[in-house]
């Protein structure tokens, strides 16, 4: 630390050294400067009253002088009494001795006798006087004359003066010592004085700044004590809240990373399907906005493909959502191997998913992506067990060209894929104009049966079935009307496809079942019998888990017996359902009746159909035309009812108009016929009246 008191005790020592030192010989100078002043002034005023009081004698004995020797001079001045006179005259007074010298510096009269005689021509005093100026010095001797003593150890002020005549020419020189001794001891005490108060006071002046200062030190020292514990406080309180501090960072960035991770989870969550992993609608339709600036811009071409799974709903009925949403996710692996990495594959939710290609050359690449998407579908899916056949029906639109927004192009795409789907499964299709029209005619149409279901605007008609050896009823198939405010009369051909597409086929088929096996019910309350009931049921309902079930609650419902029930499937039905046989045996476990409906237009054989718990076999419409037309259905009417009858079949024959074609079929061996010829499908009142007679 700053050692105060030690720099101020340095300080000060040189400050009252140097103060004394310079004062000290000030002052003496300052005294002696005045002592020779007053000396030379009273010299002056003695020499003047002496060459006053003695001129004449003065001038006398410098006349006399030249030439004379010193025996002789001293003879002279002996004689002239100025030795006497000049004693009494400074008696008393400081002035020690006077001498007077002539032009040549001979010492012609001098109180101290002895010295008449010498010269002194070289002295400075005596040049000095000589050129008219006056000359004072101030010596030291160590012993000199007086008047009438000897004097030791004294200081004498010696004045040299000329002494002039009346014409102003110097005719010789005064010398008047005086002594100073007194006062230059008294210069010396004084000065000794000055210099001891000059010291004292310093000294005294320093003691008092010194405690000042001592005291500040102590302050001083003092405040850096405190300084320094306050400093080492603070350092430890820094240390710990450094600390502190270093904890809550790692902290904070613990959950800015976890917050982080989160969000950006969440974005990820936001533009992916979390199932499949592909991206979901959102980013879809940003990435396609984006693009299709892009694609303006550079002045080139987009497409959108709209993928939808053909039977993955029956998947999902039949095997439950675990294995539907497995098929999802391998059926997303497949696609994605197929689209090019600047592409983009979406899925949309459920069974759609949704491509992006950028940069299109011509249609032509289009075609070979759809291609291969419809290709990826050739080989089975593996899902645990299931060996699962699908196949996908692909939708495109254009850009520029088929919609200016992405909603239009989205919406065109779907509908072009609808378009496909129609046109039979695993088919691609481009979009084009007039589809719009036919898709706004099918989004309407679906709203609108959705909406009949509720409203009471379905009823279920009659159409008699008869022997046909004798003509009498043997039954009746039920078929669903539809009867649209809207829209009239709708034809099942219309409806049922897009009710199974739709799925809107479980409730409709649901309620054409209990509705059909009550009207049987209420009509036997009133003793009309109709001895089997015949209802369509589509590929849909038996898929969908819980058919079996739905179907004998009904049953018990309504009473009607299970034996008087027949279920008509298509070919299709029985052998594109995976587990369909199961479900066949616990329907006839029932004792419900199974009819294959529309035989001929499927591919499967008859000895396979006779492995299934199948009943009849009915005969399409199309191969009952060609009797009497063309040969070669007869041919295969006759070789169908002929093999159906030897391996236990019913055959019934659809369609039937007119007489020719009954007598062709009855004569075959053919169990039943269907057909205008015998009645259309009425309602229930018209089928009663024509065809019931109460028992
Ligand atoms: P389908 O089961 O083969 O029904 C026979 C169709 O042939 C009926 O047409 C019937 O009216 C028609 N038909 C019968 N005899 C003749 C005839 O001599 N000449 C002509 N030209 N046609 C005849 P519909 O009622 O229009 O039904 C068409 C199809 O709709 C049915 O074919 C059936 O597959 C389906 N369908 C009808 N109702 C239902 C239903 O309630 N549930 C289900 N799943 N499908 C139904
Ligand atoms: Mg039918
Ligand atoms: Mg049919």
């Amino acid at each position: 630390m700053f050692n105060l008191s030690r720099y101020f005790l340095t300080l000060s020592f040189v400050l009252v050294v140097l103060a004394a030192g310079v004062l000290g010989p000030l002052y003496r100078n300052l005294s002696l400067q005045q002592l020779n002043e007053l000396a030379e002034a009273r010299n002056l005023a003695m020499a003047s009253v002496f060459d006053n009081a003695y001129r004449q004698k003065l001038n006398d004995l410098l006349l006399a002088s030249s030439g004379l020797a010193v025996a002789q001079l001293r003879q002279s001045a002996g004689d002239s009494g100025l030795q006497q006179a000049s004693s009494q005259l400074f008696a008393g007074s400081e002035v020690i001795k006077v001498k007077l010298y002539n032009r040549l510096g001979v010492t012609v009269f001098s109180t101290e006798a002895a010295q008449i005689g010498d010269i002194r021509l070289d002295s400075g005093g005596f040049k000095a006087a000589m050129t008219g100026g006056v000359f004072s010095e101030l010596t030291h001797r160590g012993e000199k004359a007086a008047f009438d003593r000897t004097l030791r150890e004294g200081d004498v002020f010696a004045t040299y003066l000329p002494l002039r005549s009346q014409d102003q020419t110097v005719i010789g020189v005064i010398e008047i010592d005086q002594d100073i001794t007194p006062h230059l001891r008294r210069l010396n005490i004084n000065q000794w004085l000055m210099f001891a108060g000059v010291f004292g006071a310093f000294a005294l002046l320093y003691l008092g700044q010194f405690v000042v200062v001592r005291r500040g030190q102590g302050i001083l020292e003092e405040q850096e004590g405190r300084i320094k514990a306050a400093c080492e406080t603070l350092e430890i309180q820094v240390a710990a809240r450094t600390d502190e501090l270093k904890r809550i960072n790692t902290r904070l960035e613990a959950e800015v990373g976890e917050r982080r991770q989160a969000e950006s989870k969440l974005n990820y969550l936001a533009y992916h399907d979390p199932l499949t992993g592909l991206a979901n609608r959102r980013y879809f339709i940003e990435r396609l906005q984006e693009t299709m600036g892009e694609t303006s811009r550079r002045d080139q071409r987009l497409a959108v493909l709209f993928i939808d799974l053909d039977q993955f709903a029956q998947v999902n009925d039949t095997l439950g959502h675990a294995v539907g949403d497995e098929l999802l996710v391998a059926v997303a692996a497949r696609l994605s191997e197929h689209v090019r990495l600047i592409d983009m594959l979406a899925r949309l939710g459920g069974d759609e998913f949704i491509c992006l290609m950028e940069a299109l050359r011509d249609e032509e690449d289009v075609a070979v992506l759809a291609g291969e998407i419809i290709g990826a579908f050739e080989s089975p899916f593996q899902i645990g067990e299931h060996e699962l056949f699908l196949s996908a029906s692909v939708g495109i639109a254009l850009f520029p060209g088929d919609g200016e927004s992405v909603v239009d192009l989205m919406r065109n795409a779907d509908t072009a894929m609808y378009r496909a789907k129609a046109a039979g499964r695993g088919q691609f299709c481009f979009y084009s104009p007039e589809m719009t029209a036919t898709a706004r005619e099918r989004a309407r149409m679906e709203n609108l049966l959705r909406r009949a279901l509720g409203q009471g605007e379905l009823a279920v008609h009659l159409q008699p079935q008869v022997r046909a050896s004798d003509g009498q009823l043997v039954g009746a198939e039920a078929l669903v009307r539809w009867q649209s405010p809207e829209l009239g009369q709708v034809p099942p051909v219309r409806f049922i496809p897009l009710a199974e597409e739709t799925g809107l086929i479980i409730p409709l088929g649901e309620w054409v079942l209990r509705e059909s096996c009550l009207q049987v019910m209420q009509w036997q309350l009133a003793d009309y019998i109709l001895p089997m009931l015949s209802v369509n049921v589509s590929v849909r309902q038996l898929q969908h888990p819980g058919f079996v079930t739905r179907l004998s609650a009904i049953l018990t419902e309504t009473g009607l017996p299970p034996q008087r029930l027949k279920l008509e499937l298509t070919e299709s039905v029985v052998m594109g359902v995976e587990g369909g046989e199961d479900i066949l045996e616990r329907l006839r476990d029932l004792g419900i009746q199974l009819a294959i409906d529309d035989f001929g237009t499927g591919y499967s054989s008859l000895s396979y159909l006779k492995m299934l718990p199948v009943q009849q076999l009915k005969i399409d419409r199309s191969f009952v035309i060609g009797i009497g037309q063309n040969t070669g259905d007869e041919a295969i009417i006759r070789t169908v009812i002929e093999l159906a009858e030897r391996l236990g079949f019913e055959v019934v024959a659809e369609g039937v108009e007119t007489e020719a074609q009954a007598a062709f079929l009855a004569g075959l061996g053919c169990y039943c016929l269907q057909g205008y010829l015998h009645g259309k499908a009425v309602p229930p009142e018209d089928f009663r009246n024509r065809w019931l007679r109460p028992s």
